[in-house]
């Protein structure tokens, strides 16, 4: 049968048979979604989605953090199928380039911070970490010290899922399939304040020199210490991790500006400056992992720049092409691209569609469309701000135990008791709980443990913030209401 045929007359139940016979979705329990049946997508606009069953869905996840520009962008679909016609492939190995990786490559130097003026181009966010792995041990190489090869990274954090990606990931579950992390890899805990500084970190944890634990602090939420002074403590655990590795074997340091799939955990302020000035001070890499925080999504182009953080490297990919098609790199700062280039000789690395010219066009299109609409400025001026005070209006609701945002990127906490913000027991899973109230109610808001997230597209008008955050009131509703009478409270 003719496939375009077969398409149109499926239904759900039958394309959700066919997905269940054939088809491993990644980071999936497979026996549990073929006996529940995937929910089929077939077609989006703007913000929406709609399933196969026909019902439209707001779309506050951006797909997987990347569709900045929102679906149906017209600059982006003529991009592509321009460059399919001219061009479809030609790689980049041979002593060769392309007009659109040249051109990409020109413009990323332009709208990423002044000490980027060179990228490595991958196909996904997670070769770019794995990239940043070679490149920075490379780099160490070169300079002489090839000892300088320890990563440090967080627990918690997300860096993709290839070997070295979910090694440098701070992720437990998958540390716990197929032997990871990777040699050479260390781990110091997230700055997550619910986590720690509100229940005052262990004195241990807390060195000479730590800000004191004033009385002034109390009324911070919890009974610890506030969010600022945390942000120093968690930055200094990078300090003790450099001392006890050994500062002649720690070749860089790696973080999200904002933990993404870790729950959109957004950093003190002051954590990092800190981080900078502890990078500085040993004279190793700062590496900022971009991938959703870059291209607009804080408010700034880069989310290091958000953060006042001026990296050496960064790993982007999802939003450079707002997700149309696959595309991620890396930006080489001038004190890496110099080695690299002058000192360097052959790197012994790269991809096939390292800087694929459709990839390239499409982010092209995207790039200088982001700019035509000023999204960057609507985040930070507009839009941003507005979803800060729907934020802040939420922390009222009973299960509310602290609303955040940075930009576009915000998070609700789920409690069982505001007072302390004690969690709900594990086994109710409140967090799926919601979600699937949201999944039922029209809008996908993702679930990390007891945290509520959305990263909705960067095109979201102050109307539709609004329709989102009444979908987001009324899962809390019902979320609450099925604690009340279930009795999980
Ligand atoms: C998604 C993500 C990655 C991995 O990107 P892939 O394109 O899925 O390989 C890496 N880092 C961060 C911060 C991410 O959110």
């Amino acid at each position: 049968m003719n496939t375009e045929l077969r398409s149109k007359t499926r239904t759900t139940a039958d394309w959700q048979a066919a997905d269940a016979a054939h088809f491993l979705h990644p980071f999936t329990d497979f026996q549990s979604l073929a006996k529940k049946g995937s929910r089929i997508i077939t077609k989006a606009e703007n913000i929406y989605l709609t399933d196969s069953d026909g019902q439209r869905i707001l779309d506050a996840m951006s797909g997987l953090w990347c569709v900045n520009v929102g679906y149906g962008q017209q600059a982006l679909i003529d991009a592509a199928t321009r460059q399919l016609k001219e061009l479809p492939f030609y790689n980049a190995f041979f002593q060769t380039a392309t007009p659109p990786a040249i051109e990409l490559a020109e413009l990323l130097a332009e709208v990423t911070p002044p000490q980027f003026k060179h990228v490595f181009f991958t196909g996904s966010g997670s070769e770019g970490n794995d990239t940043i792995v070679r490149m920075v041990r490379r780099y160490w190489d070169i300079q002489g010290q090839p000892g300088r090869s320890v990563i440090i990274s967080r627990r918690n954090g997300y860096h993709g899922s290839t070997m070295a990606g979910a090694s440098l990931g701070g992720m437990s579950a998958m540390h716990a399939q197929g032997g990871l992390p990777i040699p050479g890899i260390e781990h110091i805990d997230q700055p997550y304040w619910v986590e720690h500084g509100q229940h005052r970190p262990a004195p241990s944890r807390l060195k000479a020199g730590d800000p004191p634990r004033g009385a002034g602090d109390e009324g911070d939420l919890g009974a610890g210490i506030s969010r600022e002074q945390f942000g120093l403590v968690a930055a200094r655990w990078l300090e003790e991790k450099i001392l006890a590795v050994g500062v002649e074997r720690v070749a860089a340091f790696i973080g999200e500006p904002i933990q993404g799939a870790g729950g959109v955990i957004i950093p003190p302020a002051t954590y990092w400056p800190e981080i900078q000035r502890i990078c500085d001070k040993y004279g190793i890499l700062l590496v900022s992992d971009e991938v959703i925080t870059g291209f607009g999504r804080t408010g700034r182009w880069f989310g290091c720049e958000t953060f006042g953080a001026r990296p050496d490297l960064m790993t982007f990919a999802k939003g450079v092409t707002s997700g149309y098609i696959p595309l991620g790199g890396v930006m080489v700062g001038e004190r890496v691209a110099e080695a690299l280039i002058e000192r360097g000789g052959e790197f012994e690395h790269g991809y096939t569609y390292s800087g694929h010219p459709v990839a390239c066009a499409v982010a092209l299109a995207n790039i200088k469309l982001i700019r035509e609409l000023g999204l960057v400025e609507r985040v930070h001026d507009d839009v941003g701000p507005y979803l800060a005070e729907g934020f802040e209006s939420l922390k009222a609701h009973p299960l509310v135990g602290d609303a955040e945002s940075c930009g576009l990127m915000g998070a609700v906490l789920l409690v069982k008791d505001k007072d302390g913000l004690k969690p709900f027991d594990e086994s109710v899973g409140i967090g799926m709980v919601c979600r699937g109230h949201c999944f039922r109610e029209g809008l996908i808001m993702r679930a990390v443990g007891n945290r509520m997230i959305i990263a909705p597209p960067l095109v979201i008008t102050r109307a539709q913030i609004d329709e989102m955050m009444a979908l987001i009131r009324r899962c809390l509703d019902l979320t609450l209401a099925d604690a009340r009478r279930e009795g999980w409270l």
